[in-house]
């Protein structure tokens, strides 16, 4: 079987030869453990953050080792009570073909009515994440708010302005090109959706926004930083919301490059008294149970859509990955193995 492991850390974007390739023996489950033979592998930004030896919210990912990442799969050998072949399960396996991994590290999923790989996307990790930020953090206080999201047309993204869609708040979308804008508005049901390629500068951007939200915003869901930032926070009302999912715009750094992501005006936090909270999804798992259940109820009944780029084969999630942190992805990146 292959496995993809990290073979070197990059010094500011990612390339190709920071990964190798390698063929393993199929491994075998020990008692309580469960082989997967896995399906989709979801190529994710947070990805970037383990490949550097500094310190984030997460370890670093060792060298030489089977890289991290969250997959859904079959079930073909089990050695835990309560796992059985062929069924389908959700777990952090890695770039891998096979993996092994404890029965409490696991979670089956029901195929029935949602495809598999949206286990990866709206109804994963991803979702989760939306759900949260929104929900917990932006936490809606009437109808017709102002709800904006960057990365909009991505897997996180696009879910946060469906559910302020579906709560009946004004949603509004910042994505990369006409495509990706066209798709956040005609297809997702967004209000507006700027496309931040079109402006040249944070003066532009700004514009573009403002044109946007005509009553200010009152919670913005953050996944880019830089530019986007500034521009959406010069447009906050008073008690606004802001939950800082990511920053993906920072990611390809050099490990000793200053941050794009400053905040250029912080007199709007006296101006506009609004709160500002970072948060990661895995701290919460508590509440997974209530998000993925009104998620999953979202995604059946076609509420919520979702989109995926999806790469054929282990040996392409290299590319794909570097892709991702380029923009080439629209809507959810996976790879796809069986
Ligand atoms: P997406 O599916 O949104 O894909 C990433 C998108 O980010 C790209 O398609 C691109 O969209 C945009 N992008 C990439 N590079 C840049 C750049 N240099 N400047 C501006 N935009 C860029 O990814 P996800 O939905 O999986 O993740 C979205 C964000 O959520 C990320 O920041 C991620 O780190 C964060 N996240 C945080 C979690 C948490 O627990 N806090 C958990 C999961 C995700 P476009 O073409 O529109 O620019």
């Amino acid at each position: 079987a292959q496995r993809i492991v990290l073979a070197s850390r990059p010094d500011g974007h990612v390339s190709p030869d920071n990964f190798r390739l390698e063929t393993v023996d199929v491994p075998a489950p020990a008692e309580g453990e469960v082989l997967v033979k896995v399906h989709y592998l979801s190529l994710d930004p947070y990805m970037r953050g383990r490949m550097n030896e500094s310190r984030s919210y997460a370890q670093p990912q060792p060298l030489g080792e089977t890289m991290v990442g969250g997959t859904v799969g079959e079930v073909v050998a089990s050695r835990h009570a309560g796992f059985e072949p062929g069924e389908h399960v959700v777990g952090n396996l890695g770039w891998t073909e096979y993996g092994v991994a404890k029965g409490a590290a696991l979670q089956k999923v029901d195929t029935s009515r949602i495809p598999m790989s949206a286990y990866l996307g709206p109804v994963g990790m991803p979702g989760m994440t939306a759900w949260y930020g929104y929900r917990k953090i932006i936490a809606p206080k009437r109808a017709s708010e102002t709800i904006v999201v960057s990365a909009a047309s991505g897997a996180v993204g696009s879910v946060v302005g469906q559910l302020a869609k579906i709560d009946g708040m004004r949603a509004v979308g910042i994505a990369g090109g006409p495509e990706k804008c066209a798709y956040v508005v005609d297809e997702l049901g967004f209000d507006a959706c700027v496309d931040y390629k079109q402006a040249k500068d944070l003066r532009e951007l700004a514009r573009l926004v403002r044109a946007a939200t005509p009553d200010g915003v009152d919670g913005y869901f953050e996944n880019v930083g830089g530019d986007v930032l500034n521009a959406v926070m010069a447009r906050l009302n008073t008690f606004a919301r802001v939950a800082v999912c990511g920053l993906i715009s920072d990611y390809d750094n050099k490990p000793d490059e200053p941050a794009r992501s400053a905040i250029l005006n912080p007199a709007m936090f006296l101006v506009a008294r609004f709160k500002m909270e970072g948060f990661i999804v895995s701290d919460h798992l508590d509440l997974w149970p209530e998000g993925l259940k009104e998620l999953g109820g979202h995604v059946g009944g076609g509420r919520i859509k979702y989109r995926e780029t999806v790469a054929e084969g282990l040996a392409s999630a290299p590319d794909a990955f570097i892709g991702l942190l380029k923009g080439r992805n629209f809507g959810k990146q996976l790879v796809k193995l069986v």
